[in-house]
Order: C-alpha cells, then structure tokens, then sequence
C-alpha cells in the first residue's frame, strides 16, 4: 500500500491565540513563519523549529505539527547544529530546522550563531530583535540603540549595538538578510532562508511594545531610521552559493554505507548471543582511577549489544583524571531506555577503597534492595546495606588493573544476564 503525506493546510495551530502582549512583532514574525512554512510545503514531520529562552520561546506550544524544541538561554543555535549534524550524518538529511532567538539570547550564545555559520550547516536562525530582554523586565541588550532608554541603562546607552548580519558575513554565512517583522514580504524572505542550502539568518526588527516604547519615542515606523542612523542596512545582504553544506562534504568524505560497515566490523559489534533479560538493570561499578574500571564497563556493554540488548554507559572520575575514584553506570534493557539515571541499583561492584568511599559519598548502600547483588573485595569493609553482598578477592588473584574486569565477568555468570561467552569475546 502506497500512502501519500497530506499536505499541510497549517503550521501554526488554527485560531489559536497569540500569548505575546498587543502589538508584540513576535506575532507577526510567527505568522510569517506560517507564510513561510506553507509556501515551502515541506512535511510537517521534517520540519524543526528550535526556541531560545524569552517571549520568542512561547512559539513552539503554538506549533503543533512539526517537531519543536525548547532549550536554554542563548544555546539553540547549538541545539538546533548537533539535530542538523545528526539528521545530515546519520539520517536522510532533510529536516529543516528553524532557530527562534531574541536578540538577548543571540548575544549569550553568539560564538554557537558564528559556529553554525562556520559550519554551513542547514539551519536557519530568525534572530528577532527587539533592542531588550523583554521576557525579564526590558533590560538593555547587545543590540539597543546608541542612548535607549531601559532599566539598565536609565541614562541612556553609551554601547554602540552589535551588526549582527556583519558578523555573519565575516563568518561566511551564505544567506544573511536584515528585515522589519511588519514588511509585507517578510514571508517570501523566510521561505527564501528556509530553502538556503546551509545556514541562513534574517535578523527581524521588531516592537517591543510592552517595554522600549514606554521610555523611548519609538514607534513600528520609527524603527527602520533607528536601524539604518547605526549605519545597519535591510534587505537581503547576501544570497550565494559558493559552499557546500556541512552535510554535502562530511558525506563527500564518509561515504555513508562505507562508514557504517568499517565501524561495525572494527567494534565487532554484530548480535551474535542471546539474553533472557526481561527487564532493565542498573548497575554501578566502582574503582580507582587507572584501574581500566571504565573500560571493563564499557566491555558489559560491547557484549550487551553483541546480545541483542540496549545500554547506556555513564561515568564520571575527579578532574584529576589518573587519581581517585572511577565509576561507571551501566543500563542494559531489552527496551530502548529512556532515562540514564539509576535511583536504585541492582547490582554493585566495588574493587578498591577509593571505589568504595565514593559509593559512600554517593549514598548508594543507603538505597540498595535485599535484591540487590553486591560483589565486593576481600580486602574491603563490607557496608551496612540490605544487598545480597558476595565477596571475592578479585584485587589479590588478579591484581588492580584486572579487579574491575574479573568482578564483571563475576556477575555476568552469577546474573545469567547473557552468555559469559559474549563478555569474553567483546
Ligand atoms: S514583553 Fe515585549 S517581547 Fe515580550 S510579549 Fe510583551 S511586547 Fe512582546
């Protein structure tokens, strides 16, 4: 059976109520997305629109049907570069991702708007400025005018405001175009962007209509000579062709079917064993640091993999990388695992003192099961917990630098998780 994607007759959710304050340019900069977005007819499932925080990040919950993200001050443009990393390297390279920022948020996360148009990668960013931080009270911004009038700057600003179209340009960004959010074409301009094959920015000015017109005299009409006094030009700047996207040339480079067999032939991970796990298990294996306690956490995992199974690996160590403790927490699941977090282990394992210090630390044995297996040292002292505590002189039979492994293997046996034989050949 063939289906056929119904083309989509809105973006925005119909009727549905603007929450910006009346007058607020996001409105309008929202509804031309819409314009935007139908004229294109991508599907909605391949579009993605990422927001920053601030009033211009209320715009996802009135998106329904494409993909939306919401994510911390100033960083969406990093968000919004790893998604069009990951869709151009590892998926079809078709979404289209669209960045929402203030000009607040632009300012924090400038060196991820030069990153992204370093990159080339096929995201567009719609930097709405409206000269303040509107959601946080009207301070000043990066981009206010030369003498405006906020609560940080009662006197008047005394900072010349940043180009950030000029800093794109020097970036190489390919598409770079400066609009007001009330111009009639601002939706052909958005479409233009969104379409760009790599990174695209239009920088939209626009009304604060709550804060910067109650100090200042500024009005919807006023704003283009403030722009253009600072010596800042509208239209589209730059509209060319010359780079590939980063997708095109990684691609160029990593042949996708080529990549993908070499690295499953060089980690060896091809399912070969069969689990019996029924249910996800956490387990926290703890050491000293160059004990190999995190590369034995990562050989569980190799051979959980090699058995058909999900799993997570997290670790963590002091900064002093060769000293201390070193920890590893490992999920297996025969499901995808949707949280790498583990509340309550159900196994432990612990080869040396500084491992077992920080589990103190940590309050682990405070939360551990009379389910719960704990595979300890001889040498160790054993801690009040409820856990099913197995001892082994794994640090006197193979040393330091085996314990972590040996004791892995232990419970690979003792849990019947998987074959041992998988652990044994990862
Ligand atoms: S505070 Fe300013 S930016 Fe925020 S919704 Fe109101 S007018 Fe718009």
């Amino acid at each position: 059976m063939t289906g056929t994607i119904p083309t989509p007759t809105t973006f925005i959710t119909e009727n549905c109520a603007m929450p910006f304050c009346k007058g607020c340019g996001h409105t309008h900069v929202l509804r031309k997305l819409n314009d935007a977005l139908m004229k294109l007819q991508i599907p909605p499932s391949k579009v993605n629109l990422v927001t920053d925080i601030g009033c211009i990040g209320l715009a996802d919950a009135l998106f329904e049907t494409p993909h939306t993200v919401h994510t911390t001050h100033g960083r969406s443009t990093a968000f919004a570069t790893g998604i069009e990393l990951a869709d151009s390297v590892l998926s079809d390279s078709k979404l289209k991702t669209v960045v929402l920022i203030g000009d607040g948020g632009a300012m924090i996360g400038l060196l991820h708007l030069v990153n992204a148009a370093l990159l080339n990668v096929d995201v567009t960013v719609l930097l709405c400025n409206n000269f303040l931080f509107g959601m946080t009270g009207g301070q000043h911004s990066a981009f206010s005018p030369m003498e405006f009038i906020t609560p940080t700057t009662p006197d008047g600003n005394i900072i010349p405001p940043i180009d950030m179209c000029r800093v794109m340009l020097d970036a190489r960004a390919e598409f770079v175009a400066r609009k007001l959010a009330t111009d009639k074409d601002l939706g052909d301009v958005l479409a233009e962007a969104i379409q760009h094959p790599g990174f695209s920015l239009v920088e939209i000015v626009e009304l604060c209509t709550e804060h910067a017109t109650t100090k200042n005299e500024l009005t919807g009409n006023a704003i283009r000579s403030v722009i253009e006094e600072q010596g800042q030009e509208f239209g589209i700047l730059t509209n060319e062709k010359n780079r590939a996207e980063f997708g095109v040339l990684y691609a160029d480079k990593n042949p996708r079917d080529q990549a993908f067999s070499a690295s499953q032939k060089d980690d060896g991970l091809i399912p070969q064993f069969e689990s019996k796990l029924k249910h996800q298990v956490g387990i926290v294996i703890a050491g000293s640091a160059g004990e190999r306690v995190q590369s034995a956490a990562k050989k569980l995992c190799e051979a959980a993999v090699m058995s058909r199974l999900h799993c997570t690996q997290k670790n963590d160590n002091p900064v002093t990388q060769g000293s201390g403790f070193s920890l590893a927490e490992v999920i297996l699941s025969p499901h995808d695992i949707f949280y790498t977090g583990i509340e309550t282990p159900d196994a432990v394992i612990v080869v040396s003192e500084d491992g077992l210090n920080e589990l103190y630390e940590k309050h682990v044995f405070d939360r551990l099961k009379p389910t719960t297996m704990l595979l300890i040292d001889s040498s160790l002292p054993k801690p009040h917990t409820d856990a099913n505590i197995i001892e082994y002189p794994f640090r006197k039979e193979y040393g330091g630098a085996k314990a972590a492994l040996k004791a892995i293997e232990l419970y690979v046996q003792q849990s019947g998780l998987f074959p041992v034989e998988a652990f044994q050949t990862s």
